[in-house]
């Protein structure tokens, strides 16, 4: 398949170069000039858990460089920066190109869909991490999977093209309509740690070190479920729970990325996150009073720090 990565940062640049060792026609399109001329000069380096890989077919642009519509767009930037990334990546855009987006947070199909009709759009949630250690440089350890359905819920050979291409870079792909519960527990699950840590400035283990920490992002967690639940949407409170005890109890010195982002002076996805929960719970006269308190405190923080 010709395939565009719009955002090619730690997750872009990890699902290209994997995309491209299969045999794939991969371009990353990113607005960071010394990572994609890092990956112009010397190919990607990639990093797994078996070992280092220099990616070299594939071809590295700012979006307004690309100059022909392809068969998928994968977009990875942060969710604040899709709409300008697919607005100046326009000519990747052809009648028959399919986007997907597996980002993280809610209206992520919204946003597509102003750029692709609604059976071009494909949204999901994927488990594999990433990291970008340096321009030019992306690791992912340890494994991970994806869920992705079309946004209109049918099934097409967009689908079925783009599930096979991820299946052949060995990511775990397949399709599945009830993507929409995994969507809100990865939501809730994120609502919790993310703001947490982004405004406490702790770890995901320092958020033990009182009972507040987990006992808040439990109240996090059971908000957001209601919210997806008052939605039809059966996210299940349980597994987000589960989740949430076994990053406090084993990812001790982990930063969430709201937290790097703090750090570093960037714009937070809190929007995408907190902040759209807040909306959905408005629209169906759900209360998320902890949800939208950390909302708040996380916008106060992410102006101060830039
Ligand atoms: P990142 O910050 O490493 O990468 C985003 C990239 O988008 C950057 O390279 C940035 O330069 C680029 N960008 C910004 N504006 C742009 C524009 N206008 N045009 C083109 N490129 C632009 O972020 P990431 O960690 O790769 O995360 C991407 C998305 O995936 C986020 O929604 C995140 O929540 C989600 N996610 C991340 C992980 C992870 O482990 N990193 C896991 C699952 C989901």
């Amino acid at each position: 398949m010709q395939i565009a990565i719009l955002g090619a940062g730690a997750m872009g640049s990890f699902f290209g170069g994997r995309l491209a060792l299969a045999g794939h026609a991969v371009t990353l399109l990113d607005i960071d000039e010394a990572h994609i001329g890092c990956i112009r000069r010397d190919g990607l380096r990639l990093s797994t858990d078996s070992g280092e890989q220099v990616v070299r077919n594939l071809i590295a642009q700012r979006p307004e460089e690309a100059t022909q519509p392809v068969d998928l767009v994968i977009v990875f930037t942060k969710t604040m920066h899709t709409e300008a990334a697919l607005t100046a990546a326009s000519a990747v855009l052809g009648p028959e190109t399919a986007l997907l987006s597996l980002q993280n947070g809610l209206g992520n199909a919204e946003r597509l869909a102003r750029f692709a009709a609604p059976g071009q759009v494909m949204i999901g949630v994927t488990t594999w991490p990433a990291d970008k250690s340096e321009p030019g440089r992306v690791s992912s350890h340890g494994h991970g999977t994806i869920r992705l359905m079309s946004a209109d819920g049918k099934h097409s050979s967009a689908l079925e093209q783009t599930v096979s291409a991820l299946n052949e870079a060995s990511l775990a792909c397949r399709a599945n309509p009830d993507v929409w519960a995994a969507i809100w527990e990865k939501v809730a699950f994120n609502a919790a740690l993310n703001s947490l840590c982004a405004v406490t400035q702790c770890t995901v283990g320092e958020l033990t070190h009182t009972a507040d920490g987990e006992s808040l992002a439990l109240k996090i967690v059971a908000e957001v479920v209601a919210v997806a639940r008052a939605r039809g949407i059966a996210a299940n409170e349980d597994h987000v729970v589960a989740n949430v005890r076994d990053a406090l109890a084993h990812h001790g010195s982990h930063r969430p990325s709201m937290l790097q982002d703090v750090l570093a002076g960037r714009h937070t996805e809190i929007e995408a996150i907190n902040g759209a929960v807040v909306e959905a719970a408005a629209a169906v006269g759900v209360e998320a009073p902890y949800t939208e308190t950390l909302a708040r405190l996380v916008r106060l923080v992410d102006a101060r720090r830039r």
